[in-house]
């Protein structure tokens, strides 16, 4: 079998670059071992005919409008700004933490004038900020790190955050205002019809073939491509030879609760101290969807299973950082994606990188950039 271009993953990462290299007249077969496109962004229909997110809920948003323009080539939006609870004692309050959160936990009357003071009073500077209770403490100090960070952390990462880069803590900002959004971001949508439509669509060109259920490893030897791009673990890609890098799982258990509208005030709880899940997201909340009943999903870390989270952490970078080494030296794959560049990428991140590795490859096979 021939084809100019193999992609191997049918995310969002895949997705983009075959649709881009497919417009600029390349072949393309991308193929995925699991028996659907769209990654771990994928969603569909559940048994009761609410629109679910298997692997977890996925929440668009971006800074760019650059991306936004591109994929609403393939797809209408609605609106969504999500919000988040966190229960801390039999509380339910804001994270991430602003004013509403500080005054319901400790009975006070804060306001935009005086919240910093009281940041100011309980926070432990530190300097440098390397890890991510460094980012916490040094921004609230130590009660509402193990309040709302130190159990959460532990629980997802199976790490101290005191053992976890700071990017990752600092991916929840503190607020000296009343906003209760999870995201700032100028763009906050979901994909009206869902990301499997909107992946879908990005697919659908004469050029692309998909072929699921099709394990790259098993299936090389039989494809001759002239480039490949690979979106899968980069430590799987070079059989682990400097040993397996650490990617952080969930198993996700999900549930239809028939007779009940709405299940939760939000469209996710968080349980920074309570139970073995990290958080329960109602999805009707995510997609505006009318239906009598509702599904939920809680998500329980582990550490074994597929690979959904880089885990974030010196160490692990300096592994990466070899493994890198070997892809730099290859002329004829391509790396892109979360897990092939074992990054802590959102959707959009995704779709940036996987715009640039396009142009990359269309500039090594020696085409023109705008045909
Ligand atoms: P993936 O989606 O992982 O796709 C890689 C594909 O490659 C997979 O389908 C896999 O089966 C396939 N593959 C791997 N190895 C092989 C092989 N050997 N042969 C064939 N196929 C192979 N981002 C947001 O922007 N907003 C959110 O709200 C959000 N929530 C998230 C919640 C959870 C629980 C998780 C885990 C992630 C979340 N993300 C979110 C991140 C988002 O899922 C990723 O950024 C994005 O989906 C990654 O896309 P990708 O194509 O790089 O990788
Ligand atoms: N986090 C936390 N408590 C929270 C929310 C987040 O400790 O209530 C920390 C935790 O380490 C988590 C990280 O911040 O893994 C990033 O949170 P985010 O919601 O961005 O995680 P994701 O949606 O990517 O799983």
């Amino acid at each position: 079998m021939k084809t100019d271009v193999l992609i191997v993953g049918a995310g969002i990462s895949g997705a983009v670059v075959a649709e881009q290299l497919a417009n600029r007249g390349l072949d393309v077969l991308v193929i995925d071992k699991r028996d659907h496109i769209g990654g771990n962004a994928h969603d569909r229909l559940d048994a009761h005919g609410i629109l679910i997110h298997p692997y977890g809920p996925h929440i668009f948003h971006t800074n760019s409008q650059r991306i936004v323009q591109y994929l609403s080539r393939f797809t209408e939006w609605r609106a969504y700004e999500h919000r988040v609870l966190a229960k801390v004692g039999e509380r339910l309050v804001p994270i991430p933490i602003n004013i509403d959160t500080v005054n319901q936990l400790y009975g006070l009357e804060l306001d935009e004038t005086t919240i910093q003071a009281f940041f100011d009073g309980v926070r432990e500077p530190r300097d440098p900020i390397r890890t991510s209770e460094d980012v916490v403490v040094n921004a609230v100090g130590r009660d509402l790190y193990e309040k709302f960070f130190r159990g959460y952390t532990r629980k997802q990462w199976g790490l101290d955050p005191s053992e976890l880069a700071s990017s990752v803590a600092a991916r929840i900002p503190t607020r000296t205002n009343h906003d209760d959004r999870y995201f700032t971001d100028t763009y906050q949508v979901m994909p009206r019809d869902g990301y499997t439509a909107m992946f879908s669509r990005l697919l659908e060109h004469p050029r692309i073939e998909v072929q699921l259920d099709v394990d790259f490893f098993e299936f090389r030897d039989r494809v001759q491509a002239t480039h490949v791009v690979y979106t899968g673990p980069i430590d799987a890609y070079y059989a682990n030879c400097y040993g397996a890098l650490p990617y952080r799982s969930l198993r996700f258990e999900h549930e239809h609760l028939a007779d009940t509208t709405q299940y939760q005030e939000v469209g996710t709880v968080n349980f920074p101290n309570d139970y073995d899940y990290t958080r329960v997201s109602e999805f009707k909340h995510l997609t505006g969807q009318a239906h009598a009943g509702t599904s939920i999903v809680r998500e329980f870390p582990e550490a074994e299973g597929d690979p959904y989270y880089p885990v974030p952490r010196p160490e692990n970078e300096a592994l990466f950082k070899r493994y890198e080494a070997l892809a730099l030296q290859e002329t004829g794959v391509t790396f892109v994606g979360r897990l092939a560049q074992y990054r802590y990428y959102n959707m959009d991140q995704c779709v940036g990188a996987a715009l640039k590795a396009s142009q990359y490859v269309l500039e090594k096979l020696g085409l023109p950039l705008d045909v």
